[in-house]
């Protein structure tokens, strides 16, 4: 399993993309995790064919993970992309993504492919992927995930701070991806995650490596430099391509103290 991170930014971040990762399997089978406004140049920049990938995944519809779905369609439309698309989205959020893509296509109607909308449940499979997913404390519902392909296994977050239940879908992950917008504690109703909350997942869930993302802005260097005295957080960022099938992929993720240079402008 591969993750390309193709955005680590929080939701108006002047340095990264909106969150975004691509998980792509032995078989180049692709997905796409959330779609926010600056993912789709950052996805043509990869010269991503229009058919490669399958599946696109919302953990919830705050434009920041959302509103790139209508550009992207629209690219897709533009230089016909004939294989089918599988939408995850939760029931309740599937109007409004509809409407992304009606934006896409207006003043047409009709797609050149078809796109199959598929609702979150808490465990399913697709093909050869097992996924299972768990709500968050975010302001609006959001679907954490866990994706477990052969031996490996990746969490991603989505928005919102750690739950019991999202506690227990990050444990013993080859590599989880943790929401963290702040380095101070927030209060414990707070919709985002912060640094003390991320090293207590840190130290009970057993995984591999943990990557922060999300971090407001101003965040990142603090992150950065309290992340660099544990052995197995870092601070996710744009480009970074993780291969879990390389045993040694940890240090490679491990601190490029030059972003704290570079994030200072
Ligand atoms: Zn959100």
């Amino acid at each position: 399993m591969k993750i390309d991170v193709i955005g680590s930014g929080s939701a108006f971040s002047k340095r990264n993309n909106t969150s975004s990762i691509r998980v792509i399997d032995s078989l180049q089978n692709q997905w796409l995790i959330d779609c926010g406004p600056t993912v789709p140049r950052a996805i043509w920049q990869r010269n991503i064919g229009v058919n490669e990938i399958k599946v696109i995944y919302f953990t919830h519809i705050h434009p920041d993970h959302s509103s790139g779905l209508a550009a992207l369609i629209n690219q897709w439309k533009s230089f016909k992309r004939t294989e089918p698309l599988t939408i995850f989205c939760q029931a309740e959020q599937k109007q409004p993504l509809q409407a992304l893509v009606a934006l896409a296509v207006w003043p047409e109607t009709q797609l050149c492919f078809e796109i199959d909308w598929q609702d979150i449940s808490a465990a399913f499979t697709w093909q050869h992927w097992q996924i299972r997913t768990a709500d968050t404390q975010h302001e609006m519902a959001n679907k954490a995930i866990r994706i477990t392909i052969g031996e490996k296994t990746l969490f991603y977050s989505g928005d919102g701070r750690p739950t019991a239940a999202s506690q227990a879908l990050m444990q013993g992950a080859d590599l989880a991806f943790q929401e963290c917008a702040s380095f101070d504690a927030l209060p414990e109703d707070a919709s985002h995650g912060d640094l003390p909350d991320c090293l207590r997942l840190l130290a009970e869930t057993a995984v591999s490596a943990l990557g922060l993302y999300h971090c407001f802005d101003e965040a990142i260097a603090h992150l950065v430099r309290a992340v660099d005295q544990t052995e197995k957080a870092f601070i996710s960022r744009d480009g970074l391509v993780i291969d879990l099938g390389n045993e040694d992929f940890l240090p490679g993720l491990m601190h490029d103290t030059s972003i704290i240079e570079r994030e200072i402008f």
